[in-house]
């Protein structure tokens, strides 16, 4: 089994069930080190982008994209992961330093929904040719990533779904690897077809026990117990869009006194991008 980062994508016998699994390890790396994030926002963030790459299993064209947005009441604030077709993914958390919230240790993992809290859950598809991004809001109700992206996909798309996401996390205290799966019924699956989800579901108690132990096989172990069949798998990698050219145009569209909040004291113009760290400069 390759170990490159990667989401499969699987099918039921019956064609009635839709299943993706993910493993992603470079990236979660390299995520970490580009936004320097301590491990509680690393736990949180490394989730949702798991969630955002989960969903991008169903886009069907080259040029589409998924934006995912939580805006929390808590003191994560604001995610953002956005992840195309071609399973190029970036995103930022807006507070990379989160400090520890008493109880939010349960069994070795930080649990998100003390830092996220409630709030907003905003899904925009940008699909090629359609000029008009899909946009669908739901609310945050349990601040759990895969809980509330199961509450998102059973209200604004009618989808019966199971999203299990889990991290495995090094002796030096940061993750190694992150893996995610996600079941959805589709629409014709009967009543005992969508409790036969749950019930597989809830027999890998611990997607986190898993990637520990057996990291290599994750992909057969969870295709075998869900019974599914192989159809196909993309390679999941980081990849920021930024370039000098789109935020020169940015920086053109700010008036004057816009442009002097990111003025430095030699009068160069310096904008750092959101999704990768990245700082332009540019005299005026
Ligand atoms: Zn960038």
């Amino acid at each position: 089994m390759l170990s490159n980062d990667k989401l499969i994508t699987a099918i039921s016998k019956d064609g009635k069930i839709h299943g993706y699994v993910l493993l992603i390890r470079d990236t979660a790396r390299i995520i970490q080190e580009k936004h320097k994030m301590n491990i509680i926002s690393s736990s949180i963030f490394l989730r949702a982008l798991a969630g955002g790459a989960l969903l991008s299993g169903s886009l069907k064209n080259r040029d589409d994209r998924l934006i995912l947005t939580w805006s929390c009441t808590g003191p994560v604030k604001k995610i953002v992961v956005d992840v195309n077709y071609q399973g190029e993914i970036r995103g930022y958390i807006e507070e990379p330093n989160l400090q520890f919230i008493e109880g939010s240790l349960v069994d070795g993992s930080i649990v998100a929904e003390p830092y996220i809290g409630f709030g907003e859950f905003n899904l925009s598809r940008i699909s090629a040719g359609i000029g008009i991004p899909y946009h669908s809001v739901t609310a945050i109700e349990t601040g759990e990533i895969a809980q509330d992206l199961s509450i998102y996909l059973n209200q604004s798309l009618q989808i019966e779904s199971c999203i299990n996401i889990g991290l495995s996390i090094s002796e030096k205290n940061e993750i190694e690897v992150c893996g995610g799966a996600l079941l959805m019924a589709l629409p014709g699956a009967s009543d005992e077809e969508k409790k036969i989800i749950g019930d597989k579901f809830n027999e890998i108690s611990s997607l986190t026990g898993l990637l520990k132990d057996n990291e290599e096989n994750t992909f057969d172990i969870l295709l075998n117990k869900f019974d599914l069949d192989f159809v196909s798998e993309k390679e999941i990698k980081f990849n920021c869009s930024c370039t000098d050219e789109i935020i020169r145009k940015l920086i053109n569209s700010l008036n004057e006194k816009e442009k002097n909040e990111y003025r430095l004291a030699d009068n160069k113009i310096s904008v750092v991008c959101q999704y990768c760290n990245k700082e332009y400069l540019f005299d005026d």
